[in-house]
């Protein structure tokens, strides 16, 4: 009882500083955009990302335009990113697997889409959730699995384990929205070398909070 009411606490402040940020921030207009985009993310800012494929998507359009290229050439696009090549090689396997299995769409179900070179639960959970609107799982980023920590909604460094501790502590209506929420305050005040509690909406009931409050009765608190 008392982690339910902790849990709708932490949802319904973050709601309500972050709700204009429910959706990524990768530039994207259609599916196989947000796909590549998704798959270039790991280890860069989605602000690295756009401005690679701000260029990349006036070249390539289809997951054909991706299979049939010169992986030079696609190398050369993505060149201001972390980990360029594995990340041309990859999307080129995966856009060869898309045209051939799927028809040229990007799948819509967790395990096709873990079929794919490059595409790990992280990357599968985005694509789900933003483009299909399926919440089958929580996309675990650094921030939201810094905050998850923080919050002693996990005590797990491994991403896809604080995924399973956050699909088990909170209920299903915050799947969807959790991640984005968690990436949001990780941002803006709970990043990993600086955090900056004093401007925290949860800083009177974070165990982690370096702001000192009377965090039991804060938790019992309602608003
Ligand atoms: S109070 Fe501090 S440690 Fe807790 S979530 Fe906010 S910024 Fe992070």
């Amino acid at each position: 009882m008392e982690n339910k009411k902790y849990i709708e606490n932490i949802m319904r402040r973050l709601m309500r500083k972050y709700g204009d940020k429910l959706h990524t921030e990768l530039e994207h207009a259609n599916l196989t955009e947000l796909f590549v985009a998704v798959l270039l993310s790991p280890q860069c800012t989605d602000k690295q990302v756009n401005k690679v494929t701000e260029q990349l998507f006036t070249r390539f359009k289809t997951f054909d335009d991706y299979a049939d290229c010169n992986i030079k050439t696609l190398r050369k696009q993505l060149d201001g990113l972390n980990y360029y090549r594995t990340k041309a090689k990859n999307l080129k396997r995966s856009a060869l697997m898309i045209v051939k299995d799927y028809n040229g769409e990007v799948p819509g179900r967790m395990n096709e889409l873990m079929k794919l070179p490059g595409v790990g639960r992280k990357v599968a959970n985005v694509i789900l959730n933003e483009g299909f609107g399926i919440d089958e799982g929580i996309a675990v980023d650094t921030h939201c699995a810094t905050v998850s920590r923080r919050l002693g909604l996990s005590d797990k460094k491994d991403a896809n384990k604080v995924e399973q501790d956050l699909l088990t502590m909170l209920p299903k209506k915050y799947w969807k929205v959790s991640s984005n929420l968690f990436i949001a305050l990780g941002r803006d005040a709970c990043t990993a070398r600086n955090r900056k509690c004093e401007k925290c909406v949860l800083n009177d009931i974070c165990p982690s909070s370096t702001v000192k409050k009377n965090h039991a009765a804060s938790i019992l608190s309602s608003e």
